[in-house]
């Protein structure tokens, strides 16, 4: 007598600017296999998706597909679970791409979309920083910003599932101009791309530094950094103007809901010296003794595969996916 299969395995894309992860997670949150591509390998966004598409094939191939949950796609950007489609993602461009119906009819089994935030702090929660607690806002500290909350061991979506967008929050340099359009949003400089934004207008300004040499696209995050820890006065101001946005924006978040952890994530994290260890000492300045007293505020442990494992374990979260209904 044959015994109906139990999956025992997920599956994880995370797609990012540059990058698209897949991976398949087991159930202890552990990658067992991966494959990658760049987003736009191809002239054609069809071609792009078709690759993607047969990537995913590739590496479910040596499963039998009973073993699986749903598939969980984190995306950067703003995702309609419930219609299967990616809404928009300012860096892809993707607008009202019905990517879920697209990956389920290549592979037969079911496919949820997530914020990539979202995703990073189930993934947190479950297997990292966050493991047996109850309450947790993970901040993806990244070229934008944004928080992904869970509340009482839920994943939580507010309406419209954009819970923890702290991003838009009025209370950066009103000269900085942020991708919605709006002046002196906290991801206009509390951000990797608003720390460029910074930078650029201080040199606007008439700030002297080997920053201003740069090619405009030359001009990132990354190359602040550099010149920081080389010492460069502007790039050291730029960095704590950021971390001053940066600590406002998550004392809110963290007085507002008192989670048992505010997780940092994200890659701006891993800068320890210059931002991670400066900005737990200025959100804990800024912040109310509800913070100061009960909140752990702590660093990401799963790294870059925080999203990729927690778009893989959505099945645990049906409410909020959707999958309960
Ligand atoms: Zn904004």
């Amino acid at each position: 007598m044959s015994v109906a299969m139990q999956p025992d395995l997920s599956v994880g894309i995370d797609v990012g600017a540059t990058k698209i992860s897949l991976g398949v997670v087991d159930q202890a949150g552990a990658i067992v296999a991966t494959a990658a591509i760049e987003p736009w390998q191809y002239p054609a966004l069809e071609d792009n998706l078709a690759h993607l598409a047969s990537t995913l094939e590739e590496l479910l191939a040596p499963y039998d597909r009973g073993r699986f949950h749903d598939i969980g796609v984190g995306l950067p950007g703003t995702v309609d679970d419930a219609r299967g489609l990616v809404v928009y993602t300012p860096n892809l461009r993707w607008i009202d791409l019905p990517l879920a119906g697209l990956l389920r009819d290549r592979t037969g089994l079911g496919v949820h979309l997530v914020q990539d935030t979202a995703a990073a702090a189930w993934g947190e929660f479950l297997f990292g920083a966050g493991r047996g607690l109850t309450n947790v806002v993970c901040a993806t500290l990244g070229s934008g910003l944004a928080c992904g909350v869970i509340i009482n061991g839920q994943l939580y979506g507010g309406a419209n599932h954009t819970a923890g967008e702290i991003g838009h929050l009025r209370i950066a340099d009103p000269a900085l101009i942020c991708g919605c359009g709006a002046n002196g949003c906290l991801e206009a400089g509390g951000s990797g791309l608003g720390l460029v934004k910074i930078v650029r207008r201080d040199i606007g300004r008439g700030a002297v530094t080997p920053l201003a040499a740069l090619a405009p696209e030359a001009l990132n995050a990354h190359a602040i950094f550099e010149a920081a820890h080389l010492g460069d006065p502007v790039a050291l101001a730029a960095i704590n103007e950021m971390i001053g946005y940066l600590a406002v924006g998550l004392s809110a978040i963290a007085v507002s809901l008192t989670p048992d952890a505010l997780i940092l994530s994200g890659g701006l994290s891993r800068e320890h010296d210059l931002l991670l260890e400066p900005l737990i000492q200025q959100i804990r300045a800024v912040s109310y003794r509800t913070v100061t007293e009960n909140v752990r505020i702590v660093p990401a442990a799963l790294g870059p595969d925080a999203p990729l494992i927690g778009a893989a374990m959505l099945h645990r979260a049906p409410e909020y996916s959707g999958q309960s209904r």
